[in-house]
């Protein structure tokens, strides 16, 4: 059986009213920032690989520490984690890719279509991208180490990921079977539990009924145990057991 991790190596604050939808507070919300590990299946596998120190720095990030370092902490080497599903290529989820140098990232073909294209360096979806980690992308891809997927797709048995889009373009997230139900690693399908959990979008869109559709496809996966991992919400440490700083054990 599935035994799932959430591995915080970050965290910023914005204000709500930066972050979700038509919202009015001005409130603090502070963003943690992690990536997920699976183990006891045939492989580790990672989910996202975080940013580097780069853009710790340049967007005013605290706590930093390497998103390599916490994977090592959960008891794998950064070199031996053999796939990587990248639920999307924000800066946030993609620019750790070099940590990972024997990984295979798993990724929608829409999502790389995307951040290939027409839009990808607009004003309005730039700020997202990190460009040395996209242009990585097609060094990587001649390298044959990216794997382009068409809609959902099994991993292993009891491991799938799901095209939901919306947040963007090709967004995928992630379902587990695990012994206490199954986990769903919404990453940025739900940034905060407040978005899956009350419908409320976020600003950073490419398709709205997407977003809203994911939401629905959420919490159908989990079912009545709604063992729901929101991607950047630092209550995913209240609702689930932090085993060490920064190690929150999902099931
Ligand atoms: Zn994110």
């Amino acid at each position: 059986m599935y035994e799932v991790y959430a591995l915080k190596y970050s965290e910023r604050d914005t204000t709500k009213c930066q972050f979700f939808y038509r919202e009015a507070s001005h409130e603090k919300l502070t963003l943690h920032y992690f990536v997920w590990l699976i183990l006891g299946g045939p492989q580790p596998v990672l989910v996202d690989t975080g940013f580097l120190d780069d853009e710790a720095t340049s967007r005013g990030m605290r706590n930093y520490v390497t998103p390599a370092s916490m994977v090592e902490r959960a008891g794998v080497k950064a070199a031996d984690v053999p796939i990587s599903l990248i639920t999307h290529l924000h800066y946030d989820h993609w620019a750790g890719h070099s940590l990972f140098p024997n990984a295979e990232f798993w990724i929608q073909q829409e999502e790389a279509a995307f951040w290939t294209g027409k839009y990808g360096g607009t004003p309005a979806f730039r700020g997202s991208a990190n460009v040395n980690a996209l242009a990585g992308l097609v060094t990587l891809n001649y390298a044959n180490r990216v794997r382009f997927l068409d809609g959902d797709r099994e991993v292993f048995p009891g491991l799938r990921v799901h095209r939901v889009g919306g947040h963007t373009a090709g967004l995928q997230l992630v379902s587990v079977e695990t012994k206490r139900g199954t986990v769903v690693l919404t990453s940025d399908a739900s940034h905060f539990y407040h978005n899956v959990e009350t419908r409320q979008p976020v600003q950073i869109i490419t398709n709205l009924p997407e977003m809203l559709e994911a939401f629905e496809t959420i919490h159908a996966l989990a079912g009545k145990e709604k063992l729901i991992v929101a991607g950047h919400d630092p209550l995913v440490a209240d609702r689930f057991q932090q085993v060490e700083p920064g190690i929150i054990k999902i099931a």
